[in-house]
């Protein structure tokens, strides 16, 4: 895997609304955690994302990198973020049940956080206001460095996630009228109503 630069989409940059080490980090895990698998990019719900980040740290934006790389997003919902404060990913192909989790190397990590670009955000230096001499030899180093090197990549292990299977079935609220989807509406007196109506009548 040696030379080999990973090129990050200029509109996951756009997607993501600024440059940073830690979207691209997140996009090459993602493209990891496919190549492992066998699978190309989910072009609707085709591979599930289990991501370990969040609820709000330094190099969270990898999240928004996996998701660019991996097609798995909020809207198609299939994606989940369980919220533990780690830089790691489960990837799951929902057709074959196979999963893997990539997570970020301690010593990669341990690096990237000592940075002068994590020193400038957490004196809340806007990531736009930072110098590229500063921002872009990170990017670079993450498009060359080695995957084995960022992340260490677990064998292939079984996962029954199961999606939610979406509805077309929806109704008017009975209160503010909106189109509420059946499976979040609530039924009050016999009546259907979204969820804050229902909340403001109990
Ligand atoms: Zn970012
Ligand atoms: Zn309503």
């Amino acid at each position: 895997m040696k030379n080999i630069i990973v090129e990050i989409p200029e509109w996951a940059y756009e997607f993501h609304g600024h440059k940073c080490p830690a979207m691209p980090i997140g996009y090459r895990a993602g493209l990891t955690a496919m190549a492992k698998l066998g699978v190309e990019k989910a072009s609707n719900k085709e591979l599930y994302l289990i991501c370990e980040n969040g609820p709000a740290h330094a190099a969270a934006c990898f999240l928004d990198g996996v998701m660019s790389s991996t097609g798995c997003t909020y809207g198609k919902g299939n994606v989940e973020k369980l919220n533990y404060g780690k830089n790691a990913i489960t990837l799951v192909d929902l057709k074959t049940k196979k999963a893997v989790r990539v997570s970020m190397r301690p010593e990669f990590f341990e690096k990237a956080l000592n940075s002068e670009f994590v020193q400038l955000r957490k004196q809340n230096v806007h990531p736009n206001d930072i110098k590229p001499e500063i921002l872009t030899p990170l990017i670079e180093n993450v498009k060359k460095a080695d995957e084995n090197m960022i992340f260490t990549v677990s064998e292939i292990f079984e996962n029954n996630v199961q999606l939610p299977k979406g509805t077309f079935d929806w109704h008017n609220c009975s209160k503010c009228n909106e189109i509420v989807f059946d499976n979040a509406s609530k039924i009050i007196d016999g009546k259907v109503m979204c969820q804050p109506c229902a909340a403001k009548i109990i």
